[in-house]
């Protein structure tokens, strides 16, 4: 694999408050990395280094061949909150995002129609941004981020304030990007960060407190779990009062994570099969990656 960006020991300091505190990670060609953690972990601070935006008290940030190259024309960058001027169509929009990246004048046009036709804006796309709902202003945020093919497009929460359709529309787009292009984004919307990523960075009050593919994550933190389902709230209460271990009830579902209540699977198993409780259902997990961001993020 090809390594695009090096990040080595990013440091931004407001005052004596760290919002990134020595933070190192690589991100190679064409894949995609989801940088996670709760609200003022230092995303968007982290995303507005990379993107030139924000300058660093310390450390280093090296893209790979880019000697002598503005930055703008090798990334693309969509804001957590992007803000667009309401009376320019979204072709005026995203030709001049194109221009400012470094694309010429005629050339800017051609690739900002296609962006847009991309986005799914063609048909809006002579029509003011000052009238686009959230979705469209979202997916123009997009179309300004791509028009120049940057070799790294950062995005910072690109979905979070989306509907469940809008979501699901940026997120096939984000898959098609995946491609062509090599991707970091923000989001504390977990179920996205398991759809598309290759590396996932957890932060937390500007620390990097985890990193590494989700399978090598989820195998640090995994946790076998018993789910077990009875038939009425009786039987739970009946299995209660005989189990000793420490259990996470929901309706007639208690959930037992094996390894931390220092239960074998065996004795959890022989206890629900002994027969003496009528159980609907009986199902082993493993941490999902909620409960995974759970225990990053207080540790
Ligand atoms: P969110 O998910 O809420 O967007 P985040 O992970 O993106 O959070 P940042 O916005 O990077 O977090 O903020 C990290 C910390 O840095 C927070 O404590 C924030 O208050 C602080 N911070 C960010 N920008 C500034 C600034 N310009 N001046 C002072 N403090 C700042």
């Amino acid at each position: 694999m090809t390594l695009l960006l090096q990040v080595d020991h990013l440091m931004k300091k407001y005052g004596d408050d760290k919002a990134v505190d020595t933070v190192s990670f690589e991100i190679a060609e064409h894949t995609s990395t989801a940088l996670i953690g709760p609200n003022g972990a230092g995303k968007t601070t982290t995303l507005s280094m990379l993107a030139g935006l924000v300058s660093p008290t310390d450390g280093k940030i090296q893209f790979q061949g880019n000697a002598g190259q503005d930055i703008r024309s090798i990334i693309g960058f969509l804001p957590q909150y992007p803000k667009f001027f309401p009376w320019l169509s979204a072709l005026e929009f995203t030709e001049m995002a194109a221009r400012l990246s470094g694309v010429a004048t005629r050339q800017a046009t051609v690739e900002a129609k296609k962006t847009l036709e991309f986005v799914g804006l063609g048909e809006a796309m002579t029509k003011k941004t000052g009238t686009f709902s959230g979705g469209m202003k979202q997916r123009l945020g997009l179309a300004q981020a791509i028009v120049h093919q940057p070799k790294l497009l950062l995005l910072d929460e690109p979905v979070s304030a989306l509907d469940p359709v809008g979501r699901r529309q940026v997120m096939n787009l984000l898959k098609e990007l995946q491609q062509k292009t090599t991707i970091l984004y923000s989001t504390h919307i977990l179920n996205d960060a398991e759809e598309m990523t290759d590396q996932l960075l957890f932060l937390r009050l500007g620390k990097l407190v985890e990193h590494g593919s989700l399978d090598e994550v989820r195998s640090r933190y995994a946790e076998p779990r018993i789910v077990i389902e009875f038939e009425r709230l009786e039987e739970l209460q009946r299995f209660m009062s005989i189990a000793s271990w420490q259990v996470i009830v929901k309706g007639v579902t208690v959930s037992i994570d094996v390894r931390t209540e220092g239960a074998t699977m065996t004795e959890v198993l022989s206890l629900v099969s002994s027969g003496t409780f009528q159980v609907r259902k009986v199902e082993q997990q493993t941490a999902s990656l909620e409960d995974i961001f759970m225990k990053v993020a207080v540790i």
